[in-house]
């Protein structure tokens, strides 16, 4: 249907983005894991970043090299006791 559509060039792009929020989980004793298990982008069977696409070998202890979070703050979720 798109055949030829762009066979004189392309005139411009329009841009689109987005921005996504990862929830790293810090533990009773204020050990936060930081790594691709818990990020709800990371492909378990391939090992790879769905956002990046790079393979990533040690995803169950790290991120990937070229993660694109960054990371920002600490949130509190209270003492956990209740
Ligand atoms: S590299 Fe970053 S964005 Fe990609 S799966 Fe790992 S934590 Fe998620």
């Amino acid at each position: 249907m798109d055949e030829g559509r762009f066979d004189s060039g392309v005139y411009g792009y329009v841009v689109g983005r987005c921005e996504i929020t990862v929830y790293f989980p810090i533990d009773k004793r204020g050990e936060p894991d930081i790594s691709c298990k818990q990020c709800p982008y990371y492909r378990m069977q391939s090992r790879t970043c769905g956002l990046t696409e790079d393979v990533i070998p040690y995803g169950e202890r790290f991120v990937g090299p070229k993660c694109p979070l960054r990371r920002e703050e600490v949130i509190d979720a209270g003492d956990g006791d209740q």
